[in-house]
């Protein structure tokens, strides 16, 4: 059995990337603004603003519509562990996550160029966030001119989304983005004599419920006899994926009970509409109406995906009342020839047909949502009316220091509809999905910063499915079909060491009272070499079994230690000249023994 990644080439193929001189200025810039709201666009270009721009097209978010999910989605990283900083891990059967990882950075942020250049993270924006808002803004154009060797700069700004979430006003910061953006044209085009392509994204919608009552969820489930839980071991236990305040999220139960959850939260006042997975390719939405007599009814839907001809189509069908109001544009659909006999029809078809609805391409968002959009994909999601949102999580404490503003998270359009405009393309509506084919790809997004050394247990999937990562392993290690794989990056201030290094010893102790900080229970050597490197130079990965870190006890915490060694061969075999250690992590045993990260 091949334990260790096995080396096919010695040297690393380097990823294609389209590069300028170092001392140029950038050809585009790319500003991923959170929350920004279509309408509130279109109102800002009727006021004559964003003239130089073409005709925004609509952004439709994920399900949910928040920011983790939809950003990983527009710039095709690989999707984050969950829908939110803290998540339902199943693999853990644990709500992992806490304080300090919902203000930490998370891998599309990882990926600009510019993020959180004033030194406040999310919490620190909800409680300033007019000053920061146009500051970073401002900021963005100095860091465009100062910005060199660059084909693309993109940048990030958390500022319009604080802004609404605290009833801050978007029409003047947009309109001091627009003068900001001249600015920054006219001193671009006097040192180059170019244009500078600019392509402004937002991730959701806002949906302006100034006044949105909280729903009671937790409390309205208790009262059928279900639990909020951080783990999920009884059949009326429950687990939320929510942190902050918003109006869609996922839940997790126990699998018999995912269809009588989902039909008690479909009645919860408040509650639009609820889905569920049934299996992998069919998912049932549900809302409950109140009909013309005060009677409660029910309505309920099939949504459904298939693969034909290496397509993905996605197909809808009401079964009662007709949930996701689509039966007008159906027909339509049909009329034009669009849906096939059974009734399905491609992402970019529903995107077409979809994207002004009422739940604009819900059909394709839905399956995405239970599928892809998170690592943690939850069976159940949850979709409020504008007239309510749901607090749990740190951001909602925050958030309660301040005047509530609005929210988004929901399926509707008023939460899901964010903008892409460019002054070189009149871009067309798109999924947060597929957006990035409109601009080339957004393949040279610069590589995600190691700042620590860090370890992480993770899928083999994460480095050889996603569209960034894979490049820079291939060629480097032949990696197994399936199984986890131990990750350590490393900061440059260690690679001169490592460059020396050639073993790498792991401790994993159990934490308890024993010697040393616990008990050892292993200790593994793995070369450490090229053969394990990815082409970055910057991270190394064994399997987790090469690495030490499988058959621990499901639950227990053990601490990891890392060390790096250089050997010399002497007569009686090998000797430790110097050893360093580069990390110690505390990481918990999953419930197949595996300490994964997620
Ligand atoms: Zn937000």
């Amino acid at each position: 059995m091949a334990a260790v990644l096995v080396s096919i080439a010695a040297s690393a193929c380097t990823p294609l990337r389209r590069t300028v001189p170092p001392d140029e200025l950038p050809q585009r810039a790319v500003l991923a603004l959170d929350g920004v709201d279509y309408r509130d666009v279109q109102d800002a270009r009727a006021r004559g603003k964003f003239a130089s721009f073409n005709e925004p097209g609509r952004l439709i978010s994920t399900f949910p519509s928040i920011s983790d999910v939809a950003w990983h989605a527009i710039f095709g990283v690989y999707p984050p562990a969950g829908y939110q900083r803290v998540f339902y891990s199943t693999r853990h059967n644990a709500v992992l996550g806490d304080a300090l990882s919902a203000i930490s950075p998370i891998e599309y942020e990882e990926r600009m160029d510019y993020a959180f250049d004033t030194k406040f993270h999310h919490l620190g924006a909800y409680l300033i966030s007019s000053p920061v808002a146009r500051r970073e803004v401002d900021t963005d154009i100095e860091n465009i001119l100062s910005s060199r060797g660059r084909r693309t700069v993109y940048l990030y700004n958390v500022g319009p989304d604080a802004l609404q979430h605290t009833r801050g006003e978007i029409g003047p910061y947009l309109d001091h983005l627009d003068a900001k953006l001249t600015e920054l044209q006219s001193r671009y085009r006097a040192r180059t004599g170019r244009t500078l392509e600019i392509v402004l994204l937002s991730d959701h919608g806002h949906n302006r419920g100034l006044d949105a009552q909280f729903v009671p969820i937790i409390e309205a489930l208790a009262a059928h006899g279900f639990t909020a839980a951080r783990a999920i071991t009884a059949s009326n236990h429950i687990a939320f994926s929510v942190d902050g305040v918003t109006t869609g999220f996922g839940v997790f139960c126990h699998a018999d009970s995912v269809q009588r959850v989902a039909g008690l939260l479909a009645d919860v006042p408040g509650v639009d509409l609820v889905t569920r997975q049934q299996s992998d390719s069919l998912f049932f939405v549900e809302r409950a109406i109140k009909g013309p007599d005060g009677t409660m009814r029910r309505a309920e839907g099939r949504v459904s995906w298939r693969v034909r001809r290496d397509s993905a189509q996605f197909g809808y069908q009401s079964i009662t009342g007709d949930p996701l109001a689509l039966a007008e544009v159906q027909a339509r659909m049909r009329a034009d020839g669009v849906l096939d006999a059974d009734g399905f029809a491609t992402a970019d078809v529903w995107t077409r047909y979809t994207a002004a609805a009422r739940y604009p391409v819900a059909v394709v968002r839905i399956v995405h949502g239970h599928l892809r959009a998170a690592r943690n994909a939850a069976p159940i999601l949850v979709s409020l009316d504008d007239k309510y949102r749901v607090g749990l999580g740190m951001v909602s404490v925050a958030n309660r220091m301040r005047p509530l503003g609005g929210t988004h998270g929901a399926l509707s359009a008023t939460n899901a509809t964010g903008i892409v405009m460019s002054n070189t393309i009149t871009p067309h509506d798109d999924l947060a999905m597929s957006v990035r084919t409109q601009f080339g790809g957004f393949d040279d997004l610069r590589d995600a910063k190691v700042v620590n050394p860090q370890l992480d247990i993770i899928s083999i999937d994460m480095l050889r499915d996603d569209r960034l990562q894979a490049s820079q392993w291939r060629g480097v290690v032949t990696l197994p079909d399936t199984g986890a794989v131990a990750v350590l990056s490393l900061p440059p201030r260690y690679r001169q060491w490592a460059a020396k290094a050639s073993q790498l010893r792991i401790e994993v102790r159990r934490r308890d009272q024993g010697r040393d900080g616990g008990t050892l229970v292993r200790s593994t050597v793995v070369p450490f070499d090229s053969t394990a490197r990815n082409s970055e130079g910057s991270r190394w990965a064994w399997t987790a079994q090469a690495f030490g870190v499988t058959g621990l006890t499901a639950g227990e915490q053990y601490t990891v230690r890392v060390q790096l060694e250089r050997t010399r061969r002497t007569g009686d075999g090998v000797v430790i000249e110097r050893a360093q250690t580069v990390l110690t992590a505390v990481l918990t045993a999953a419930r197949d023994g595996i300490p994964w990260a997620y």
